[in-house]
């Protein structure tokens, strides 16, 4: 061992191929910027409202409530009280009976979630269709497991009549669409409420999809996250209560949005058991179990909302109220300024088109950063207003063609939107004075 000569430092490479492409991520380089450079952060999608006080005396309670068995692990496949609960709830929704230790995963965040989706399900040459604008995890989550993202972008319809463009107004080209199928295709994700933009896919829309799955075949991952943040009366679908679609259908959810608390990382999955095994088996060798006080009080959040189901007083009647207020305060000031922002069906984002400000921004030479990029750096740096750009949800080959607009999250206090308002407003007054 001793006559070995010592080796300062490896030549040999370290990086696992799956790795190569997908280092470079938006979140790090935004985050650090707003908090460098921002007062008023309306970038990062999480709200800076407290999590109700319903679900935080259910943390309080199992913390000291005295059963010392919940600082231990729980079953690892999702919390017994929490799979039940969610199982009562989806059975309600879906109008179908399900078994809570089969038909439900629990795990750390949607992002856990969809991570066991791909290495569950898509194998080297398989392609997912993935429908553009797309929160961004989705693109090296499939490369990750060997696979071949294949993009569909929503088109944007002008409005009519000089009215506010809706995110209604962008839509899947069905033909287009039908093109993207092909034997090589095992999934397609589907995120409604969309983040970014905000659409809630239409019956007729997720009809076409259901029909295109079943037709060719494959696997549907739907991405929920935002299902009770919906708007003006709209209906949240859920493409899994389509003809056809419960048997090759993923539901993914999230308590970080359900219940305002993203920082207890909480999500879940629900399905049927021929799929779900094989998530199972991914999260068996991954993860293995998620946080048990985390699910025991979001098992009583739950718990709650099912006794209050459909109730004025129900926290998913509430949410949704307060944040489309919300919504309509962001509009107003952004319009005020000369943005023209898309009015979001569901989510609490908004997406706006800044093609008015060209001549604010300046040109940074000899660099090919697209104009969202450096609008929202010059925002940050010189109005202290942080907001992402619409380009990162997009993939390489199409980003180019939507670098006019950025996005805004709106599920902040009253104060946070005043306070954006109060720079929209001095902006406005610095342009036309
Ligand atoms: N899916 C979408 C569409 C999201 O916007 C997010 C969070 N921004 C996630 C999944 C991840 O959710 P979680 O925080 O529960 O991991």
């Amino acid at each position: 061992f001793l006559s070995l000569p010592l080796q300062a430092k490896m030549s040999r490479p370290v990086q696992a191929r799956r790795l190569e492409g997908i280092d470079k991520n938006i979140w790090v380089e935004y985050v650090n910027l707003a908090v460098t450079y921002s007062k008023v952060n309306l970038g990062q999608g999480f709200p800076d409202f407290p999590a109700p006080d319903f679900l935080q005396e259910a943390l309080k309670q199992a913390l000291g409530g005295g059963n010392h068995m919940l600082h231990q692990y729980t079953r690892a496949f999702g919390h017994p009280p929490l799979v039940k609960a969610l199982a009562q709830l989806f059975e309600k929704l879906l109008g179908r009976e399900l078994d809570p230790t089969t038909n439900v995963m629990v795990t750390v965040g949607a992002y856990q979630a969809l991570f066991c989706c791909f290495q569950a399900f898509v194998d080297e040459g398989d392609e997912v269709i993935i429908i553009e604008p797309f929160f961004d995890c989705y693109e090296p989550m499939v490369k990750m497991a060997g696979g071949t993202p294949v993009f569909i972008p929503l088109r944007p319809k002008a409005p009519k009549d000089g009215k506010l463009m809706s995110s209604a107004d962008w839509q899947l080209d069905p033909a287009e669409l039908a093109s993207k199928f092909s034997e090589r295709t095992k999934a397609i994700v589907l995120n409604s409420p969309n983040n970014p933009l905000g659409k809630v896919f239409s019956r007729g829309e997720l009809e076409l999809l259901a029909e295109l799955c079943v037709k060719h075949d494959i696997l549907c991952i739907s991405d929920e996250v935002y299902e009770w943040l919906v708007y003006d009366g709209k209906e949240h679908i859920r493409i899994a209560s389509l003809p056809g679609m419960w048997d090759r259908t993923v539901i993914i959810g999230s308590a970080g949005k359900t219940f305002s608390a993203t920082g207890w990382k909480v999500g879940w999955t629900v399905g049927p058991d021929r799929l779900l095994q094989h998530l199972r088996t991914v999260h068996q060798n991954s993860l293995s179990h998620c946080a048990t006080l985390a699910q025991e009080a979001v098992a009583q959040g739950f718990q709650r909302e099912l006794t209050l189901y459909g109730k004025p007083e129900s926290y998913f009647v509430q949410l949704p109220r307060t944040l489309q207020q919300k919504r309509d305060l962001l509009i107003q000031s952004l319009v005020a300024v000369g943005m023209k922002p898309i009015v979001p069906e569901g989510t609490y984002f908004l997406v706006a088109d800044i093609s008015e400000f060209k001549s604010d921004v300046p040109e940074v030479p000899n660099s090919d950063e697209p104009y969202d990029y450096r609008f929202t750096k010059w925002m940050m740096k010189n109005k202290g207003l942080a907001a992402i750009p619409l380009s990162a949800f997009y993939s390489e080959a199409h980003k180019n063609n939507y670098t006019n607009f950025i996005r805004f999250c709106f599920a902040k206090e009253e104060a946070t939107l005043k306070a954006a308002n109060d720079i929209l407003e001095k902006w406005k007054k610095e342009k036309t004075s």
